[in-house]
């Protein structure tokens, strides 16, 4: 049945339904439900199908989104899904948990006075009916390959790269020091925004498409970089950026002052139902706690989120710019101040209160003044404006940097930027080391899973160029 598009003019934005505040705030079951088939078409209808795109254009993974919303308007859902899982590995996962507002949607150019098209809920609806119909089945391998490829990381960049290389026949072997696969995506990020069976469903799919796990193994410490690399044709390190960046401020070191990821990896591990005695014993838990969070990203958001369904006394969230300026998707914003999260906008800390242990955050009020070289306006402190705020529980999320993976790795001839982060040829995804590819954070800095994903794409078809030049000689003769 085929059915008219440019809907937009008869037709509302409208996002799958979300669970009321009070609800959500109760466990940490995703806030938004499905759309009904109905819902899905009638959205996927209001795309006027531009002849640029600017929605695909600003994916990074340059989804054929038009395409795909025209589909789903034509209940053509079998055809949708194919066309989306062939430029997406994670369509799922990026439906519920990509910035929309500052990727596809915010970029569609429905005419003005028009909201955007809701791609991210129908990339979702897709995929899940795909799921359900039994369309999504694990690789299958026609023409097995001799050579290997080593990964270190089982985040959504070594993911991705993992299952596009495998569907090129290759064996492929996947390190973690983490005992359970999905990277940040298991251990970072929320139940409420991506509920955990939704990345296990993955992995059991990409284990049983014949990707090896090796969980549990540092590299650099486990096993050594070179035996790894003698045992494989090439190798992709996806090792993410775990080092939280410290607050330097007087008080800092007090009892009570945590990092957000030691906070978030609790509560996600508790969920999943582990042991976490650093959860059980109050350290790593808000409940009945008052609770501030230092910092305005998407961790920052996740932290307060957490903390309010882990039943904290109070949650104040504290961030020298003001709204309009938060790194952190809006949308997240809005759903943590319905969800009773206390803003304090263009505010700084300036020290951490207590004896032993944290009772309180000193801030002042910050004045944005002129505009830097990068365009931002410089946060400047507003003389005598400091206020206190009671707090026993202190999360810091100011942000993440890379470890030191050429001294980890014990490989000097490993190149970092400035920043840490390892340094590529962006061509061809290598490293300075022969053979030596990466993807995702630890190229980028602390990034998307989006972005994660490209990446892995994007590094796999290099890594497989890499190995077919090599097996026709191509490299040594050209050494
Ligand atoms: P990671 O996901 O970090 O995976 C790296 C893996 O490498 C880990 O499993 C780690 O254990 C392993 N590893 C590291 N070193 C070694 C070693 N030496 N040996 C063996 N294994 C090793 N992005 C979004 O798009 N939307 C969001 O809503 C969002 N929310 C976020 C919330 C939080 C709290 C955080 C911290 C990040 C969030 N992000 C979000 C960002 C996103 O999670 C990352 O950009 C993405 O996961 C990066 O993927 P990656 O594969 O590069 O690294
Ligand atoms: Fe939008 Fe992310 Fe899907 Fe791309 S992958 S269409 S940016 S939700
Ligand atoms: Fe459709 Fe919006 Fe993309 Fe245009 S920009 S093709 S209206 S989703």
């Amino acid at each position: 049945m085929s059915r008219d598009m440019l809907q937009f003019v008869s037709q509302d934005k409208e996002m799958p339904q979300k669970r009321d505040a009070e609800a959500r705030a109760a466990d940490f079951d995703e806030i938004y439900g499905d759309f009904s088939m109905k819902k899905a078409e009638e959205q996927a209808s209001r795309c006027s199908q531009c002849g640029v795109p600017f929605c695909q254009v600003n994916c990074p993974l340059h989804n054929n989104i038009p395409d795909w919303l025209m589909l789903t308007a034509e209940n053509r859902l079998e055809e949708a899904y194919e066309l989306s899982s062939a430029t997406n590995t994670f369509p799922e996962i990026c439906g519920r948990i990509c910035p929309q507002d500052r990727l596809c949607e915010g970029n569609c150019v429905i005419e003005k006075g028009f909201e955007s098209v809701t791609i991210g809920a129908v990339e979702k609806y897709i995929t899940e009916t795909a799921f359900d119909e039994g369309w999504v089945k694990p690789v299958t391998v026609t023409q097995e390959k001799d050579q290997s490829v080593g990964i270190i990381g089982a985040g959504p960049a070594g993911l991705a790269a993992a299952d596009k290389l495998r569907r090129k026949g290759y064996q492929v072997t996947i390190y973690d020091r983490y005992d359970r696969v999905g990277g940040l995506l298991i251990y970072g990020i929320p139940g409420f925004k991506l509920e955990k069976e939704i990345v296990t469903r993955r992995t059991e799919l990409l284990e049983a498409s014949g990707i090896e796990f090796v969980l549990n193994c540092e590299i650099g410490k486990d096993i050594t970089f070179d035996a790894m690399r003698e045992k494989h044709d090439a190798i992709l390190i996806a090792t993410g950026v775990y080092k939280a960046r410290e607050l330097q401020l007087a008080g800092a070191g007090l009892g009570g002052v945590v990092p957000a990821l030691d906070f978030l990896t609790a509560s996600n591990r508790k969920s999943l139902g582990d042991d976490v005695p650093a959860f059980d014993d109050g350290i790593l838990n808000a409940d009945g706690k008052n609770v501030v969070v230092i910092g305005g990203g998407d961790t920052a958001m996740d932290c307060v989120r957490t903390a309010i369904r882990q039943n904290a006394k109070s949650v104040t969230c504290l961030y020298r710019r003001d709204k309009a300026n938060m790194p952190g998707s809006q949308r997240e914003v809005e759903n943590a101040e319905e969800e009773g999260v206390q803003f304090k906008w263009l505010s700084a800390p300036v020290a951490v209160l207590g004896d032993s242990t944290a009772r309180a955050v000193r801030a002042q009020r910050i004045h944005l003044g002129q505009p830097d070289e990068t365009g931002r306006q410089v946060p400047q402190a507003i003389a005598d404006s400091d206020f206190d705020i009671d707090a026993d529980l202190v999360i810091k999320a100011l942000g993440f940097d890379p470890e030191d993976l050429p001294s980890l790795f014990e490989q000097k001839a490993l190149g970092v930027s400035k920043w840490g982060t390892v340094q590529i040829d962006w061509k061809t995804m290598m490293t300075p080391m022969e053979g030596v590819f990466a993807a995702g954070d630890i190229v980028r800095g602390a990034s998307l899973v989006v972005w994660g994903i490209r990446d892995g794409r994007d590094a796999a078809d290099q890594i497989d160029a890499y190995i077919q030049a090599e097996l026709r000689g191509e490299h040594k003769q050209a050494g």
